[in-house]
C-alpha cells in the first residue's frame, strides 16, 4: 500500500517536472525569437477590387513571389469573376473581406445601421467563399485586431466593434499610396512612397513598431510588369534585407 503511494507521487513528480521544463523552453523559445526578430514587416494591400488593374497585380505577384493582400468587394467579384478567379489562384494572395456592397459609397447611413453592416460581411464573405474573418471597412481607417483598436472617426466604431465580436479582425492602415480619382494613377512615385514607408518606420508612426499596412487600391496598377510602379516598389523593398512582406494572417 506505502509502496505504491511513493510509486505514485515519483511518477507525479516526474511528470511535473517534465510539464515545468517543456512550458520553460517554450517561453525562452519565443524570447529567443523577439530577440534575434529585427525584421521590419510589410504588409502591401490593394482595396476595391476585382476592378480594372487587378490583372497587373496579378501578373506582377505571380512575378515577384512575394506575399499580398487583397481586400475584395463581392459585387465588384460578381462583375468580374475572371479576376477573382486568377486572385484564387494564385498562393501568394491572400483575400480579405472589404464588404458586399462597399456601402453603395453611402458610408453615415451603412453605418448607421451595424446589425445591416455585419450582414453585408457576412454575404460578402459567402460571395467570395472565404474560410478567414479578415476584413476591411469601406471608407474608415479602424482596427480591431488581438484585443487593440482605433477609430478615425466615430460613425462606423459599432459597426466595427459588433464585426470583431462577431471574430472578425479588422484591418485599417498606416499609410495610402493615393491616386487620381479621374486616371487612377498613382500619385508619387514609388521612390517616395519607399521613402515615407522608411520614415514611419523608424519613427514608429504605426499601429504596431515595426510593422507597417500600406492601402493601394487595384486600378492604380495597369501598366505591364516592367513598367509597373508596383514592381518598382517591391524592388525597393526587396533592397531591405530587414524587410519583410507579409499576409495580415501574421500580423501581430
Ligand atoms: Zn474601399
Amino acid at each position: 500500500m506505502k509502496k505504491s503511494i511513493i510509486i505514485g507521487l515519483l511518477t507525479c513528480g516526474i511528470i511535473f517536472s517534465f510539464w515545468t521544463f517543456s512550458k520553460n523552453t517554450n517561453v525562452d523559445s519565443n524570447i529567443m525569437k523577439l530577440q534575434q526578430d529585427n525584421y521590419k514587416y510589410i504588409y502591401l494591400t490593394f482595396d476595391d477590387g476585382p476592378l480594372n488593374g487587378s490583372q497587373r497585380i496579378d501578373d506582377v505577384i505571380l512575378i515577384e513571389k512575394l506575399p499580398v493582400t487583397v481586400m475584395l468587394v463581392g459585387e465588384h467579384a460578381l462583375a468580374k469573376p475572371q479576376y477573382l478567379e486568377l486572385y484564387r489562384e494564385n498562393e501568394y494572395i491572400e483575400i480579405g473581406n472589404h464588404s458586399y456592397s462597399h456601402a453603395n459609397n453611402h458610408y453615415q447611413l451603412y453605418y448607421s445601421n451595424p446589425a445591416g453592416v455585419l450582414k453585408d460581411f457576412i454575404r460578402n464573405m459567402n460571395t467570395l467563399k472565404l474560410t478567414n474573418k479578415i476584413g476591411r471597412l469601406p471608407g474608415r481607417n479602424m482596427w480591431r485586431v488581438n484585443g487593440r483598436s482605433r477609430n478615425d472617426i466615430s460613425s462606423g466604431i459599432e459597426a466595427a466593434d459588433l464585426l470583431s465580436k462577431n471574430g472578425f479582425a479588422l484591418f485599417g492602415w498606416d499609410l495610402e499610396w493615393m491616386h487620381d480619382s479621374h486616371t487612377a494613377e498613382p500619385i508619387g512615385t514609388a521612390e517616395d512612397i519607399f521613402k515615407e514607408i522608411e520614415e514611419r518606420l523608424s519613427d514608429d508612426r504605426v499601429f504596431t513598431n515595426s510593422h507597417i499596412v500600406l492601402l493601394c487600391h487595384d486600378e492604380m496598377f495597369q501598366h505591364t510588369y516592367e513598367e509597373s510602379e508596383l514592381k518598382k516598389l517591391i524592388d525597393l523593398l526587396n533592397s531591405k534585407s530587414d524587410y519583410k512582406l507579409s499576409h495580415l494572417k501574421d500580423y501581430p
